[in-house]
Formats: structure tokens, C-alpha cells, sequence
């Protein structure tokens, strides 16, 4: 392979230093990690999605479209794979993980399915079985797994989506009747967005504030009939439809508002608060704020779930956009032929980063699951196992769905023309897609989460090293001394790599350095931020927001720092359990493609905090370049070993027709 025609002769040294190590890798290996720990599952749910009774269709209006996926919901039901993780006793097997594995499967079918699904088996259901009890276990549960209640999960209204703590309906008990009063109290109050609520639902659990005794309690859920048999609004419900959407528009996604609506004392969903028929309130969990998280933490299943689906529709993006690449020329190559665009540095560059990067999210999401399945089957169920899901599951979301956007338009581009058309999917997949960065958590939001939970873990560590510890605590220096570090950072840089850029480019591919240098991102960051926000004698909560404000984009910006660390060291232990030596050695290339487009995208921070040396910054780009290059003959075994079959892709130019079409023309000539 000809590295030298495109990169710094000192830094092809350093690359060729590695084997040829694609040339005997086993892709059959590959393909059986990437299925992960729910291999079985996962590739039912795939044989599922061949089905093309479940397949998305172009040419469908939106009422159709509602139609079809309302309809295909009994599909999934038939199949049983959508009771897994339920209780025994409602056909389930408690399999928490597997349940989200072939959920997120779905989005190859069509991300409508996937969502519906996901409002009435993971919203809806799964609120009524983790924040309801016996009562509404045996009331409601079947029905809603059964599909004989299609149902809402409806907790935002039109004036609070990411504040959800600030809704504004109420649940207002009345000891006379021992009934609830739901009501809306200003227009900014109705629910909106929420899935069912134009068209299928028959009931709802409603969120709201729960006033009894002239008091208010905080956000509780209560299970709300919203329809009668024949799908009118009962008495005192109103709602609109929300109408075509940018995307999704296989769910009836509406609006609804209440009015002196009345509900028995029973259907508050009362595993965490509980009125008396006195109207007396108690709970188990005594601070408001404390409960509301704890509730909304045993909904977390929606954000994995995005993360996998959306890294599902990149890798189906991918894989179109990469057989189509192989095939497509374009312009004369050097020896008369025309070039094939993958053969082009920029074209690997676009779409081989981000292989790397969907590489890089689905070992972090196995990884999640697993760790959602242990919190959720009870096998490791503490506070701060729960807490610790739920930041990981807040940066893999974020970042997963924003890559899985990113990569859907990048591979849109690298199909020209062809990318444009409905019957290659990219528009509609990045249509159906976009939303996956806002809802179950706007990304920017959950980051802001993962970012305060560095700060809060950030000043544990001081407290507990005391003075003297906390002066080792930042990448072996001091906290108050960064700055001063810095320069000596580069120095050791400089040492380290030699003084060459060969020397550069060998230890930017040592794990260890990478490791560091992500780390750094992180803490070094964090580390800045932390003293401004440390509330002090003398300082005003309205100084302190003033201030957080100062910061809140340097600390979003470490929480995705954090959030794509944690993919590297997934990534990296995908690489070491991996026995086989020369299919080690691409996954090491690939991680390092990963990492290295991590560290390049953040360069100018590394190098304003002096953090990095002016060389080992130059030989960042020129090493990517190379690593690119040698990934490029792998390029279509890595994406196959995605293990998608022709009816996953449904595209025109991934069925071969690009490559025939060359064949014909080149016997014309
Ligand atoms: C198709 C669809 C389906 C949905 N389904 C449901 C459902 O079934 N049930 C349900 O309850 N909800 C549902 N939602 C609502 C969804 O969860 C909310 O839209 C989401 O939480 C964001 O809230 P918002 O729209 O009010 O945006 P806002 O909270 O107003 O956010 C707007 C922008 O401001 C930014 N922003 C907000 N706060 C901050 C801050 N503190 N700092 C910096 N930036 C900030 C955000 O990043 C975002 O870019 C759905 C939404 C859509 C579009």
C-alpha cells in the first residue's frame, strides 16, 4: 500500500512498523464481538426486521403511515420479544438487556416502529411496572403489554420539555371522594409531543404536581383514562393532534389537557409517595428533588435504547455508503483508469473516522447494556450503581445519537446525487433520527448532568486527598499549578517522542498516551472550572449561577470529553480481550483511528493549555491520515462484519447495481 504518496515519509515509518495485520484478520470474530452479550437475541430481532410487513414505506401519507405502524406493534406482541423484560407472570423472564438489544434493532425496519414500541412497552408499560405497585400491576399491566390499552407517557407539556421538575398540572386530592382532580391550568400547561395521544391511546400515565392538603408533594405519575371504546375523549380530556412531523411520522405524537379530571386515590402510581385516604402524603425517599430523580432514574432504559438504535442507523448508513464508495469512480486515476472514491484520502477520511467512531459506540453500548441489566435484574442494585447508569447512559446517549446524525449526512454527501434519493434512505433515516438528540433528554442537557457529576466527583477527590493528596490530583500536578505545567507537559512531550515526528507518531499510538491525553481533556478541564463554582463565605447563589454560566459551555465540553473517553476505554477492551493476533492488531488500528480524530477535533484545546507540543500536534493529523489509509482496504469487511443482509439496507446503490453499472460501461468503451 502505497502510505508514502499521501503522508510524511517519517511518519509512514512509524505506521509500517505495525503487520499487515488486516490482510489475516478474522472479520467472522469481529462480527461475533460486535453482536455483543445478547448475540441470540440480537439476531432474532434482526431475522424479525426482514419481515417486509414491518418495513418503512416511502410512498405513505402520514395517516397511512400511523396505520401500518400501529398495526405491526401486534407484529412484535406475536413475536414475544417485546414481554422480555417483564415479570414472569405477564409472559416476561425479567431479561432487561435483551429487551433493549432487540429494540434497538427495530430502527432497521423502520424508527417509527421503534419509537411506538418504545411509547407503549418502554414508556408506558415499563412506568406503570417500575413506578406503580401490586395494584396497578394487576389493574393495568397486562392490558398495556397485551396491547388491549395503547397508552401515553405524557410528562411534558408545551412550556416545560427539559424542566420537567417545573410542569404545571396538578393532581389535587379531594379526601371527600377520594379521587384525584387532574387539571391544566394555563395553555403552556397542556402535554405535548406525546406519543399515542393524537390517534391510539386510550389512557395515560400523566405527570404532575401532586398538591394534597394544600400542599405540594412534587412530580408524581397517575394513571389517566384519556378514551372511551370508541376513541372519544372522556369528559373533562381535550387534546389536538400534533400534526406531520419532520421525521417519525409513523407515531400519532399529540397534545392533551385536562380538566376537573377525576381519578380514585388508587391510580397514583405510588411506589415512591402515597396519600392517605386522609390525604395524608408520605414517602420513602423524603427530599422532593431526590424522589423525582429516583423516579425518572427507573425510566433510563429509553435513553440506552437511543443510544443503540441510533448507532443501528449509522451502521446501516455506513454500510450503503461504503459498498457504494468501493464501487463509484469518479475522475481519472494515474494509470488511466477511473478512481474508485474510496481511493480518494478525503472519502476515507469522511466515512472512515466515522467507522471508527460507531466501532468506538458499539462496544461502549454492550458495555451500557450491561450495566443496565445488572441494575435492572437486581444483581447490582445500589444508589450508586443506579446513579453511575444513569451518567453513563446520559453521555452515551448524547454522544451516540449525535454521531449517528453526523454520520448519517456525512455518508448522504459521499453518495452526491445518489444520496439524495428516498430510495437510498439517508434523508429519511437522519429525518427519522433527528430527533434522538431531544427527546428522552435533550443531549445538551444530559451533558450539563454528566458535567455536574464531574464537578461533584472532581471535589470528593480533593476532600478526600487532602491538601497535600489534592496536590497530585490533575495529571500528576498540581491543581493550582496547571498552567504552570503545561509548558513542562510539552517538554516531557518533546522528550518522550524523541524530538521527531517519527517518534511523534509511535507514541500517539500507545494506549497509554492516548489515554492520557483523553483524560487530560477531561480532568484538566474540570479542574479549571471547579474553583470559580465552589460556593465561598460571601459569594451569592446569584454570583454562583452567574458564574456556572461563565463556564456551562467549557463544562459541556468536557462532559462530551468524558463521554468519548469512555468510549475509547470500551473500545480499547474490546481490543485486548481479543486473542486472535492479526485481528487485534486492526481493531488496535481502527480504536487508534478513533482516537486520534478524538484528540485532532479537540487539538486547539490541548495546545492553548499547552497540554501538547506543536509537533506531537502536527504528526496527530499526519498519523490519522495514514492510519485512515491503511484501514481502507478493510474498509467493507469492517462494515460487513456489522452483520446486516441486503433486506436490513434496502438500498439501490448497496445492492451491487453501481458496480454492474461500471462493468457496462467499461466493456462499451
Ligand atoms: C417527536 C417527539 C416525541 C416526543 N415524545 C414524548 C413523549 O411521548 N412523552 C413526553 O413526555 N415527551 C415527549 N417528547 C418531548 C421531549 O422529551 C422534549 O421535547 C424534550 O425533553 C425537550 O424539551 P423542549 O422541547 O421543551 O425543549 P427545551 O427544553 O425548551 O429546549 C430547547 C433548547 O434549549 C436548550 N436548553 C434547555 N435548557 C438548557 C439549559 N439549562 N442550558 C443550556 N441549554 C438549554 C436545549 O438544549 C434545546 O436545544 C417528544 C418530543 C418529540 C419532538
Amino acid at each position: 500500500m502505497a502510505v508514502e504518496s499521501v503522508t510524511g515519509t517519517t511518519v509512514t515509518a512509524a505506521v509500517r512498523t505495525a503487520s499487515a495485520e488486516g490482510d489475516q484478520a478474522d472479520f467472522g470474530r469481529i462480527r461475533n464481538d460486535l453482536l455483543g452479550s445478547w448475540k441470540d437475541i440480537r439476531l432474532a430481532a434482526r431475522a424479525r426486521t426482514l419481515d417486509p410487513a414491518l418495513h418503512q414505506r416511502a410512498d405513505l401519507r402520514v395517516a397511512e403511515h400511523r396505520a401500518r405502524v400501529t398495526a405491526q406493534l401486534q407484529v412484535l406482541l406475536d413475536s414475544g420479544a417485546v414481554r422480555l423484560p417483564f415479570p414472569e407472570q405477564y409472559g416476561g423472564s425479567g431479561d432487561a438487556g435483551g429487551n433493549l438489544v432487540a429494540f434497538e434493532e427495530l430502527a432497521t425496519a423502520d424508527p417509527s416502529l421503534q419509537i411506538k414500541a418504545g411509547v407503549q412497552w418502554g414508556l408506558f408499560a415499563a412506568a406503570i411496572l417500575h413506578l406503580g405497585t401490586r395494584y396497578h400491576h394487576e389493574h393495568f399491566l397486562a392490558d398495556a403489554i397485551e396491547l388491549q390499552t395503547f397508552g401515553g407517557f405524557a410528562m411534558t407539556e408545551t412550556g416545560h420539555g427539559s424542566d420537567v421538575a417545573s410542569i404545571a398540572t396538578t393532581a389535587t386530592f379531594d379526601p371527600a371522594t377520594e379521587e384525584f382532580v387532574i387539571d391544566t391550568p394555563f395553555r403552556a400547561a397542556w402535554k405535548d409531543y406525546i406519543g399515542n395521544a393524537a390517534v391510539d391511546a386510550k389512557a395515560a400515565v400523566v405527570f404532575a404536581q401532586l398538591v394534597t392538603l394544600g400542599e405540594r408533594q412534587g412530580v408524581h405519575a397517575f394513571f389517566v383514562p384519556i378514551r372511551d371504546a370508541a376513541g372519544a375523549f372522556l369528559p373533562g380530556v381535550g387534546g389536538e393532534d400534533d400534526g406531520p412531523k419532520s421525521g417519525l411520522n409513523g407515531v400519532d405524537n399529540g397534545r392533551l389537557h385536562f380538566t376537573g379530571v377525576r381519578v380514585p386515590r388508587a391510580n397514583l402510581l405510588n411506589r415512591y409517595g402515597e396519600v392517605a385516604p386522609d390525604g395524608t402524603y408520605s414517602s420513602p425517599i423524603a427530599s422532593q428533588g431526590r424522589r423525582f430523580f429516583t423516579m425518572l432514574g427507573t425510566l433510563v432504559q429509553g435513553r440506552v435504547s437511543l443510544a443503540g438504535a441510533a448507532n443501528t442507523a449509522a451502521k446501516i448508513a455506513l454500510q450503503i455508503a461504503i459498498t457504494y464508495a468501493e464501487q463509484r469512480r469518479q475522475f481519472a486515476a494515474a494509470n488511466g483508469d477511473e478512481e474508485v472514491l474510496l481511493d480518494y484520502p478525503r472519502h476515507q477520511r469522511r466515512l472512515l473516522t466515522r467507522l471508527a467512531g460507531v466501532y468506538a459506540a458499539t462496544y461502549t453500548q454492550d458495555e451500557l447494556l450491561l450495566d443496565f441489566h445488572r441494575v435492572f435484574t437486581g444483581e447490582h442494585d445500589t444508589d450508586d450503581s443506579r446513579q453511575e447508569l444513569e451518567n453513563f447512559a446520559a453521555a452515551a446517549k448524547a454522544e451516540a445519537t449525535w454521531h449517528a446524525l453526523d454520520t448519517i449526512q456525512e455518508c448522504r454527501e459521499a453518495c452526491g446525487g445518489a444520496g439524495f434519493l428516498a430510495e437510498n434512505r439517508f434523508g429519511q433515516l437522519h429525518a427519522d433520527i433527528d430527533v434522538y438528540a431531544t427527546f428522552e433528554g435533550d443531549n445538551t442537557v444530559l451533558l450539563q448532568l454528566v458535567g455536574k457529576r464531574l464537578l461533584t466527583q472532581y471535589g470528593k477527590r480533593l476532600k478526600a486527598a487532602g491538601p497535600a493528596g489534592a496536590a497530585r490530583i490533575v495529571g500528576g500536578h498540581t491543581v493550582g499549578a496547571i498552567a504552570a505545567s503545561a509548558g513542562l507537559t510539552a517538554l516531557v512531550q518533546r522528550v518522550a517522542d524523541g524530538g521527531t515526528p517519527s517518534g511523534a507518531a509511535r507514541s500517539l499510538r500507545e494506549p497509554s498516551v492516548q489515554e492520557q491525553l483523553l483524560t487530560e481533556r477531561v480532568e484538566v478541564a474540570v479542574a479549571e472550572i471547579a474553583p470559580a463554582l465552589r460556593p465561598a463565605p460571601g459569594v451569592s447563589a446569584e454570583q454562583l449561577a452567574a458564574r456556572f454560566g461563565e463556564h456551562q459551555h467549557a463544562l459541556i465540553e468536557a462532559a462530551r470529553a468524558e463521554a468519548r473517553l469512555r468510549q475509547w476505554k470500551a473500545f480499547t477492551r474490546a481490543v485486548e480481550r481479543e486473542t486472535h493476533a492479526p485481528t487485534k492488531a486492526l481493531l488496535a488500528l481502527v480504536r487508534d483511528v478513533f482516537a486520534l480524530t478524538t484528540i485532532e477535533r479537540d487539538l486547539g484545546w490541548y495546545l492553548t493549555r499547552r497540554r501538547m507540543s506543536v509537533s506531537r500536534a502536527k504528526a496527530v493529523t499526519r498519523l490519522l491520515d495514514a492510519l485512515v489509509r491503511r484501514m481502507r482496504p478493510h474498509a467493507l469487511d469492517l462494515v460487513e462484519a456489522f452483520g446486516y443482509e441486503q433486506g436490513h439496507l434496502r438500498a439501490a446503490i448497496a445492492s451491487g447495481a453501481e458496480a454492474r453499472r461500471q462493468d457496462e460501461a467499461r466493456a462499451a468503451r
